[in-house]
Formats: C-alpha cells, sequence, structure tokens
C-alpha cells in the first residue's frame, strides 16, 4: 500500500526524523490559512499524488508570498498531472502539501528497501539526490553505496556514519545524518514499511540535514497490525477494479493489453498470461480467483473484467481440483446475463465436474468459445481479438 508524501512526512516525524513543516490541504482557502500558520518567507506548494516526478512536471511550486500560494493552489486543485511514474492519463490533484521553503545545499539520496538477494533490509545512499535513482544506477553505478542490515542486530549508528561518510555528507552534518538513518530504519521495520525512499535528503544553509520528499510504501500482508497505516489509504489514487476486486478476495491486476483473464491459481495465472503473449496477445489483467471460489466470486472477477473498456476479448482457464468447473461455469453465464457480453469469450475448463461445466456453458445459449488445451485456447482468443 502506498501513502502520499504529507502523510509519509507525518509518520516520518512522529519518529523524530527531520522533515519541514507543513500542512495537508485540500481547498485553496485552506491552502491559504496554511502557509500563513507557517508564516515562512517561502512556501512550497506541492501536488500530492501517488506518483514521484512531480517536480519536472510542474506539480511543486515555489511561493513567495500568500497570493502566489493562491494562484498555484487554484492552479493545481483539480488539475491533472502527468508525470514519467502515473502514465499517460495523468492523476487529478486533490490534496496539496503546504510547506516551509528549505534552503538547499545540496539534494543526496537514500532508500530503504527489502533486497530478496540477500533476505535483508539494505540501506542505500548516493550524493546524486534529486534525480531518478535509476538514472544513477545506469550512468555513475559507482556513486550508490549500500549497507546491509543484520536482522538481529539492526542498523548500527557505524554502518550509518560510513554510509554517510560514503555520501560525502559534509563533516559537520555527519552526527545528523546519522541520526536520520536511524530514525528511518526503526520507520521502516516498526511499521513494516516494503520501501522507504527520501529523494532528495537535503543539507539547508541552517546546517538542518532533512526529508524533502518521501516515499512510504507498506507489505498489504502487516496491514492487519498495522491499523494507523491502514488508515491512511486514499481509495482516490487505487485502480476501482483493483479496489472491488479487493473486496471479493480476489487478486486482481489491471494491466495494459486487451485479453482479459479469469484463471484459478497464481501459477497457472502466470502460465495463462505467459501462453497469450507468446501468440502475440497482450493481457488486461492478472486474476486468480482462488481455489475455493464461489458463482458469486466468479460472477463478480467476471463484472470486473468487463467493466474495463480496454478488455476486447476474454479468456477464462480452469483448472478445477478443489473448485469445480460446473461452479464456474454456473459464475460465467450468471455474469454474461447480468452485464451482457459482446465480446469473444474463449473457455477452457479441466478438472472436477469438467463435462457438467461444458453442458452448462453449451445449453446457455450464449456464444461461447470452449478450448481442450491452453495452447489452443490462447491461439483462439487472440485471433478473436485481432
Ligand atoms: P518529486 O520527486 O515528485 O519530483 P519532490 O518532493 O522530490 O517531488 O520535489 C521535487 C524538487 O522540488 C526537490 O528535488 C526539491 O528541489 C524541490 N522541493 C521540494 N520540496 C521543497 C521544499 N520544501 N523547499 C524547497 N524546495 C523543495
Ligand atoms: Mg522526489
Amino acid at each position: 500500500m502506498n501513502i502520499h508524501e504529507y502523510q509519509g512526512k507525518e509518520v516520518l516525524r512522529s519518529y523524530n526524523v527531520a522533515v519541514p513543516n507543513g500542512k495537508v490541504a485540500y481547498s485553496v482557502d485552506e491552502a491559504v490559512e496554511a502557509a500563513k500558520g507557517l508564516g515562512s518567507d517561502v512556501t512550497v506548494v506541492k501536488a500530492q499524488i501517488h506518483a514521484g516526478g512531480r517536480g519536472k512536471a510542474g506539480g511543486v511550486k515555489i511561493a513567495k508570498s500568500l497570493d502566489d500560494v493562491r494562484t498555484y493552489a487554484d492552479e493545481l486543485l483539480g488539475s491533472t498531472l502527468v508525470t514519467h511514474q502515473t502514465g499517460p492519463e495523468g492523476k487529478e490533484v486533490k490534496r496539496l502539501l503546504i510547506e516551509e521553503g528549505c534552503d538547499i545545499q545540496k539534494e543526496y539520496y537514500i532508500g530503504l528497501v527489502l533486497d530478496r538477494a540477500t533476505s535483508r533490509v539494505t540501506m542505500m545512499g548516493s550524493e546524486e539526490g534529486g534525480t531518478e535513482i535509476e538514472e544513477v544506477a545506469a550512468a555513475t553505478p559507482e556513486k550508490i553505496f549500500r549497507e546491509v542490515v543484520d536482522p538481529v542486530v539492526g542498523l548500527t549508528p557505524f554502518q550509518a556514519r560510513r554510509l554517510a561518510f560514503n555520501m560525502n555528507i559534509p563533516d559537520a552534518l555527519l552526527g545528523k545524518a546519522v541520526k536520520f538513518m536511524l530514525g528511518l530504519y526503526d520507520v521502516f521495520v516498526e511499521k513494516d514499511c516494503s520501501i522507504a525512499e527520501i529523494n532528495p535528503l537535503v543539507t539547508t544553509g541552517d546546517g538542518q540535514v532533512m526529508a524533502l520528499d518521501a516515499k512510504l510504501n507498506f507489505d498489504d500482508n502487516a496491514l492487519y497490525r498495522q491499523k494507523e497505516i491502514a488508515d491512511l489509504r486514499d481509495l482516490d489514487e487505487e485502480d476501482t477494479k483493483e479496489i472491488e476486486a479487493s473486496k471479493y478476495d480476489l487478486s486482481y491486476i489491471a494491466l495494459d493489453g486487451n485479453i482479459g483473464c479469469m484463471v484459478n491459481g497464481a501459477g497457472l495465472a502466470m502460465a495463462t498470461m505467459d501462453t497469450i503473449k507468446h501468440y502475440g496477445g497482450e493481457p488486461a489483467n492478472f486474476l486468480d480467483v482462488g481455489g475455493g471460489a464461489t458463482t458469486e466470486k466468479v460472477t463478480e472477477a467476471f463484472k470486473i473484467i468487463l467493466s474495463d473498456s480496454s478488455v476486447k476479448g476474454i479468456l477464462v482457464n480452469i483448472f478445477g481440483g478443489i473448485m469445480r468447473c460446473d461452479v464456474i461455469a454456473e459464475g460465467v453465464v450468471e455474469a454474461t446475463k447480468q452485464v451482457g457480453l459482446e465480446i469473444p469469450l474463449v473457455v477452457r475448463l479441466e478438472g472436477t465436474n469438467v463435462q457438467q461445466g461444458k453442458e452448462i456453458l453449451d445449453s446457455s445459449g450464449l456464444n461461447i468459445e470452449s478450448s481442450e488445451s491452453m495452447a489452443e485456447a490462447a491461439q483462439k482468443i487472440v485471433e478473436l481479438v485481432k
């Protein structure tokens, strides 16, 4: 789960990790009030969307007066911001962070991730802050330094010091940088983060080390024990189809293609997507209806696929083990009756009650192509959506 920058900064603040003063605003008046409250000479108006790259896209404005704040807030709120992370459709700005302007001396990068290769939390740092870390990794990988953390000991002060030193943080500020890193590590572990990225971390004219941006992502599997974090979820920022799917406990991820897939089991779902791609098609989604799906669940899954206007054909690929083929068939028929079906549908069923399943589909009077094998099914649907 992702949260907004201003929420991330509140979490950091609660761990005494330095961030500038700031306040969220949902309207132009709130933005001006917030700026008055800050009383700083320079105020920064920052669009809050779940995507980075806002600076380059015009989503971070420097205001020198309250009038400026009003102008920028008015301009940003309700506008659609297109950054390299939002995709071409962009994201609508509904919240702003009104923040104290900071006298930046230098921008650095700090990121914490779980490194799957070592199965350990790793802190990365670089003196090349402000730009995309992917670009730094490609052009000057020697400028990224890593500290791998022993889970029993945690990030040690000497590791933080070594990293700060490697990042060329001025000697006088090493102590503050170390405090920052140790605090950030505590946030990462105690809040079950999957990513904590501070880009940029800055040193300031008055000798501070603070986070000017904050990207915190959380492990969905841990949200049950992170009530306060779970409450920060902003449904406006999420794909409506994915939200709907999560209500029915379906694993659904929207993709860019035009072939909707309904499959049971994550492995079979991945294999189905690969097979579609193999025959030159592009899946519109990943969807695992799970092992013990009911007719209701299948119906909902089908509706979610059909609600995606880019879907030009559907492939149902089910192996009936715990899940019975007749239940799937009933769900497919029920859903198509409820929402209508104007696009090609190919169904491949195998396993428990496959015969009954096929009979239900055949006698439904619906235009359904059934297939005997996965390869044949994939070829058919790819052909039909062309
Ligand atoms: P994004 O990563 O989405 O572009 P950032 O929060 O990193 O957004 O902001 C982009 C740039 O704007 C920063 O690299 C920094 O130079 C500037 N900036 C952001 N917040 C402030 C602030 N409070 N004071 C001064 N400059 C800021
Ligand atoms: Mg940033």
